[in-house]
């Protein structure tokens, strides 16, 4: 990182900090030449790539505007969403690519959405993995029920051993 005053090859960072929506990390840095100060911002792009071929940037609003209407009516709250959608902003960053297609967006909503409200997340699920009988309903309430059995039996062990 050379100083944008002297040039100088070399510069020591004095504060950092992370964007509000996690995608920049901004940092004072000072010129141990000529002691100006100057400040870098360091983005990690994430592309997302829709069905057509067109990348776009990852955005926390778009996810949240995927899910919003599978959870119309539910005990939902936007600070709900916004944890959710850093959520998956995060879980989508950990694995380390730098392009994300749009449906892998999508699976990565399904888990922490059944987390948040399993109404919402079967309304989510029906649309996204395109349900299309009310065996693929049922197929999906199975499976949650077989989750809380499995979570319930867990809580019973840890019951029994405290
Ligand atoms: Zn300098």
């Amino acid at each position: 990182m050379y100083c944008p005053f002297c040039r100088h090859p070399d510069s020591r960072v004095v504060d950092s900090r992370v964007a509000d929506d996690g995608s920049a990390i901004r940092r004072r840095r000072q010129c141990p030449q000529c002691e100006r100060r100057f400040t870098t911002v360091e983005t990690t792009s994430l592309t997302v790539i829709k069905r057509s071929g067109i990348g776009e940037p990852f955005s926390r609003g778009k996810v949240i505007n995927g899910v919003r209407k599978a959870c119309q009516g539910r005990p939902v709250t936007e600070d709900d969403l916004a944890l959710l959608a850093q959520e998956v902003e995060e879980s989508i960053r950990a694995a380390g690519s730098a392009e994300i297609e749009a449906h892998e967006v999508g699976l990565a909503i399904l888990g922490p959405l059944q987390k948040l409200d399993k109404i919402a997340y079967l309304r989510f699920a029906s649309v996204y993995q395109a349900f299309e009988s009310l065996d693929d309903f049922e197929h999906a309430i199975a499976l949650l029920r077989h989750e809380a059995e499995l979570k319930a039996a867990d809580s019973a062990v840890d019951g029994a051993r405290a």
